[in-house]
């Protein structure tokens, strides 16, 4: 479904992905794991052209998204994103967070978009949240309707990045089971987290980044139990 070939991205000289390959077949969850500054974060925002490669290319379905031709707004709404800081905006309610890429980028009717938002709302328990500022609501649920906001484009693929970092602990539980719901309905998912316990338990596929290189891929449960790499086993041994 994705296909990363060769990527590269440097800041200012500095290599911080260097020659990534990766591949995410439908249904796939794929964890991203390794130290801070490892290029997790790089790498997925290359994946939704939030930022543009130096080098290589990435394919979704056949189509190259990296290709200067290609539509950033059709690639994000395939390719949807959620971030730590939920990025909600304050001054809309929940209901109106939602419609809005829909409506305004993809011109679904306004009638069309609110029903697939009610019925997303309703699947997390978010239900009467509809009309409530996002000022009103919990980390976790502000987290939640993040997500519910990137699922109501229809993408093929959700990117997640350390969506459950900025919260306490009794709200990271809520946000766990939305993506476990997901992965259920057979979202396919690239996530980064440092919550091994969780990585272990959702990803069919985990991989361990390096300064910029993937260093190691393989099964969730081999990873854990007998990495391949001395490196992913210091790192583990340090992050467990
Ligand atoms: P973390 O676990 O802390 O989120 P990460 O694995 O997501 O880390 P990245 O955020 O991808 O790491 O950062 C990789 C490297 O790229 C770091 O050294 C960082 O300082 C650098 N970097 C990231 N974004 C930029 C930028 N916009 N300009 C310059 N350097 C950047
Ligand atoms: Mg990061």
């Amino acid at each position: 479904l994705l296909r990363v070939e060769g990527v590269w991205k440097n800041y200012h000289g500095h290599h911080v992905l260097r020659g990534v390959d990766l591949e995410v077949a439908p249904h796939e969850v794929v964890c991203l794991i390794g130290a801070s500054g490892s290029g997790k974060s790089t790498l997925l925002r290359c994946l939704n052209l939030l930022e543009t490669v130096d080098d290589g290319a990435v394919w979704l379905d056949g189509w190259e998204i990296t290709d200067p031709a290609a539509d950033p707004d059709e690639v994000r709404r395939r390719i949807g994103m959620v971030f730590q800081s939920y990025n909600l905006f304050p001054h809309m309610t929940v209901l109106d967070n939602i419609t809005l890429a829909p409506v305004r980028v993809h011109r679904r009717s306004r009638r069309e978009a609110v029903a697939r938002a009610r019925a997303l709302l309703e699947r997390f328990g978010l239900a009467d949240k509809a009309d409530a500022y996002p000022d009103r609501l919990s980390g976790g649920q502000q987290q939640r309707v993040a997500i519910v906001r990137a699922m109501a484009c229809e993408p093929s693929v959700l990117l997640l990045d350390e969506v459950t970092s900025a919260l306490d602990p009794e709200l990271v539980t809520e946000v766990m089971g939305v993506i476990r719901e997901l992965k259920q309905a057979g979202m396919t998912m690239v996530m980064a987290t440092h919550e091994m316990g969780f990585a272990r338990d959702i990803a069919d596929t985990v991989c361990f980044l390096e300064n910029g290189v993937l260093l190691e891929r393989g099964p969730a449960e081999q990873i854990f139990t007998e990495p391949r790499e001395p490196r992913t086993r210091a790192f583990l041994q340090r992050v467990l």
